[in-house]
């Protein structure tokens, strides 16, 4: 790889037409890897110059979605910093300063073109089965008749005078790559009323902003040779450029909303944790040099680089994303956890401060071990936080149905009012006297139990669960469910 210049200064530019794509996300995350690995800085730039599409509202959910991540930057519209303003639309004054200074150099001209002109010209090339290039036709244009149209009301769109050469550049992720610039042709860089076009405006805050790396999704590989041509227009020094490869679906088609979520919102309030988010998002195209993958933020900062980014598209994978969350719920404090819980707890009715801390903090170690997902967590341990028990009607059937069942129930029901004290351990030892003196098998003695104490025939360690729920709760469950069967 070539030596990375220093400062070293990378960007991200969201335009804000959509709430935080898992994309943005992977693109900001590894901007935010590489300035973090290489002490370098990281600016957060809105691209809104699509007035139409851009909201107010997305921009709040990006920048707040990102923060959320656990991501930061050094400079952007939230925070400031010294080359200002951080939203496109707030830089108009330079961009026409920047055509100007074009313009003086006769680096672009402007082109009166009507769109039936181009149109036919398009079509001239369709049916000779070339690809369209503009004709050049207004750069032939003297000097003194394109003034003396304008003076007299016309509005031209304005193109760039693009030299016939090689234009090569050595992406850091993809290798050289070379394009003709015949067959980019002419290219429009600003609009009627002299307002950039998208690469003339992105080309003009890269300048200014002194970016030393561009780099973004392999989307905008083919803006990059058109990019090239208008900074060598504008004499400015190019910066590295590398690419990332597209998120795809596991079909290999891009990953679209037809393939399900796309915005981390949707991921975060599926009961995905930020953490795994964030580390599943780094394995998006990205490997640890020795293949570890379960990494908090500090240590993908500590070992990305763009050498371990690879070439060919990245499948997202969500049940890879639900096993790295899964992993994420075991390896997190327990306070953590409880805290993520929270809005969870609160909205099912069961809010945290209905419940003993450490009650709590117990029923999750409890239930932890076989969760995937926040909701599962209370999902597991329903029988424990709702007052009431809401059984699996088929579990509870199948396991009441045995003929076991109310043997079973009585004789712990007898046995449970008996016990002194009620422990774990003495739990244990009420459970493996009962099931020497049942003449039952493992399945017709636990499955009655399970399903009159807990609601399901399965579940987290049963004497664990009995301590939980107390002695009083536990009796007055396997007296209902013996009612139940009596009735
Ligand atoms: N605004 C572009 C996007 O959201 C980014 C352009 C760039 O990184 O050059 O995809």
């Amino acid at each position: 790889m070539t030596a990375t210049p220093s400062p070293i200064r990378v960007r991200i530019a969201p335009s804000p037409t959509g709430n935080l794509h898992i994309g943005t996300a992977r693109t900001t995350l590894f901007n935010y890897l590489f300035a973090r690995h290489h002490g370098g800085t990281l600016i957060l730039r809105i691209e809104d110059t699509d007035q139409v599409r851009s909201q107010a509202h997305f921009t709040e959910n990006i920048l707040s979605g990102l923060k959320g991540l656990g991501l930061s930057w050094d400079e952007g519209p939230d925070v400031g910093g010294a080359f200002g303003p951080y939203f496109q639309s707030e830089r108009n004054d330079i961009y026409f300063k920047a055509l100007a200074e074009l313009e003086a150099k006769e680096q672009v001209y402007p082109c009166f073109c009507s769109e039936a002109d181009l149109q036919a010209e398009r079509q001239l090339a369709e049916q000779a089965g070339t690809t369209y290039i503009y004709s050049r036709k207004c750069s032939q244009l003297p000097q003194a008749e394109a003034q003396a149209r304008i003076e007299s009301g016309a509005t031209p769109v304005w193109r760039l005078r693009v030299p016939s050469k090689a234009v090569v550049f050595d992406d850091l992720i993809r290798g050289r790559i070379e394009i003709q610039s015949d067959l980019i042709g002419d290219i429009i860089i600003a609009k009627r009323d002299r307002s950039p076009i998208y690469n003339f405006a992105v080309v003009i805050d890269d300048v200014e902003m002194q970016i030393s790396h561009v780099l973004r999704g392999e989307d905008h590989i083919s803006n990059t040779p058109k990019q090239i041509l208008i900074y060598e227009a504008l004499g400015a020094t190019l910066p590295a450029f590398g690419h990332f490869p597209m998120i795809l679906a596991p079909d290999r088609s891009k990953l679209s909303k037809r393939h399900g979520a796309t915005s981390v919102g949707e991921y975060l309030d599926k009961g995905f944790l930020t953490e795994a988010l964030v580390n599943y998002l780094a394995l998006l195209g990205w490997s640890a040099p020795d293949n570890r993958e379960v990494l908090a933020l500090n240590e993908l900062s500590e070992f990305f680089d763009l050498d371990h980014v690879n070439k060919s598209g990245a499948i997202f994978d969500i049940e890879k994303l639900t096993w790295l969350n899964g992993q994420w719920l075991r390896q997190l404090p327990r306070e953590t956890l409880l805290e993520r819980l929270d809005p969870w707890l609160e909205k099912q009715g069961t809010p945290a401060a209905g419940f003993d801390r450490d009650w709590l903090l117990a029923v999750i170690d409890l239930v932890q071990e076989k969760c995937r997902l926040l909701p599962e967590i209370l999902e597991q341990a329903q029988f424990l936080l709702q007052a009431e028990l809401i059984p699996d009607p088929e579990q509870s059937q199948k396991a009441f149905e045995l003929a076991s069942a109310k043997e079973v129930l009585s004789a712990f029901a007898a046995a449970f009012e008996q016990l002194d004290t009620w422990t774990v351990e003495t739990l244990h030892s009420l459970f493996e006297q009962q099931k020497s003196q049942l003449p039952y098998k493992m399945k017709e003695i636990m499955w009655p139990l399970r399903a009159a104490l807990t609601g399901r025939t399965a579940g987290a360690d049963l004497q664990q669960s009995l301590f939980l729920l107390g002695q009083k709760r536990s009796h007055e469950r396997l007296q209902s469910a013996l009612s139940q069967l009596k009735g």
